[in-house]
C-alpha cells in the first residue's frame, strides 16, 4: 500500500488527469460552449469550462459523490458544487456537520477547507439538462474508481440523487442493486457503507422532497458511520421508501 504522502500525489495526479480530459465530445462540447457564453449574472466572469476534478481531505472517511458539475456553477468556478444553489445546501450541511471550514463555497480561492471529507462526481464535465448518456458515465467511472481507491480511509460513501446511486453501485458491483431512498443504507466491499441521500437541486429544495432537517440527518449519520467499526452484514435496511432523485 501506498504510503499517505504517495497517496496524496497520486489524487493529485488524478485530478490532474480530469482536469485536462477530452474523451467525451459532445460533454467537451458543451462545457465550453457554456463557458463562451456566461449567464448575464455572472457576465465578465471567465469560466472555467472545463472538467471539474473532485476535491477535499485525502484522509477523509467520507466520500461524497454527486451527479455532475453544473453548467454555470462549477463548470464556471472549477471546484466540485462551488457557486451555485446545491452548493449552498451541501457546503451548509458540511460546516454544521463539521465536515467544512465554512458554510459558504463561492470560488476556488475562498478559503473553504474540507476535513474528512472528499467530493466527487460519477461525471466531471457539465452535461447538457443535467443528463450525462450511460456512455459518458462509462467513460468517466475510471476516474472515481481511481478516486475511491485512493482514498483508503473512506468507511461512508454518500451518494447524492439516484444517478450517483447506479454510478457507485455499478463500479463497485453492489448485489442485489440498492434501491435509492434517503437515508438507505447498504454495506460495501471493504466494510465501507454506501449512504443514499436525495440530492440537494433546486427541484428537491424548493418542493420540501429535501428539507436542511432532512440533509443534515445524512451528514450525521455518516459522522456515526465514519467512527464505527466496519459494518459486516450484507445489507443495512433503513430509510425511507424510493422517491426523489
Ligand atoms: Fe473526460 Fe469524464 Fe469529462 Fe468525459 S465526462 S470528458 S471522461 S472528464
Amino acid at each position: 500500500m501506498p504510503s499517505n504522502r504517495a497517496r496524496t500525489d497520486l489524487l493529485h495526479a488524478v485530478q490532474e488527469e480530469v482536469a485536462g480530459c477530452r474523451l467525451c465530445p459532445r460533454l467537451v462540447a458543451w462545457r465550453e460552449q457554456v463557458a463562451a457564453a456566461p449567464r448575464a449574472s455572472f457576465a465578465g466572469q471567465v469560466y472555467w469550462g472545463r472538467p471539474v476534478p473532485g476535491f477535499g481531505d485525502p484522509k477523509a472517511r467520507l466520500a461524497i459523490v454527486g451527479l455532475a458539475p453544473a453548467a454555470h456553477g462549477a463548470n464556471r468556478t472549477g471546484r466540485m458544487f462551488t457557486g451555485d444553489r446545491s452548493g449552498d445546501w451541501l457546503f451548509g450541511a458540511l460546516y454544521r456537520a463539521g465536515y467544512a471550514s465554512q458554510p459558504t463555497s463561492t470560488a476556488r480561492d475562498d478559503g473553504l477547507v474540507l476535513r474528512d471529507a472528499y467530493i466527487t462526481a460519477a461525471v466531471h464535465c457539465a452535461p447538457p439538462a443535467n443528463k450525462p448518456e450511460p456512455s459518458e458515465r462509462a467513460a468517466c467511472a475510471p476516474y472515481l474508481a481511481r478516486e475511491l481507491a485512493l482514498l483508503t480511509d473512506v468507511r461512508v460513501i454518500v451518494v447524492l440523487g439516484q444517478f450517483a446511486c447506479q454510478s457507485v453501485s455499478a463500479l463497485l458491483e453492489v448485489r442485489p442493486r440498492p434501491k435509492f431512498g434517503h437515508l438507505a443504507e447498504y454495506a460495501l466491499p471493504a466494510g465501507r457503507t454506501l449512504l443514499c441521500s436525495y440530492h440537494p437541486s433546486q427541484q428537491n429544495t424548493f418542493t420540501g422532497v429535501l428539507t436542511q432537517t432532512m440533509f443534515d440527518a445524512v451528514f450525521s449519520r455518516a459522522r456515526q458511520l465514519g467512527a464505527a467499526e466496519p459494518a459486516t452484514s450484507a445489507t443495512v435496511a433503513r430509510g425511507a421508501a424510493p422517491q426523489g432523485n
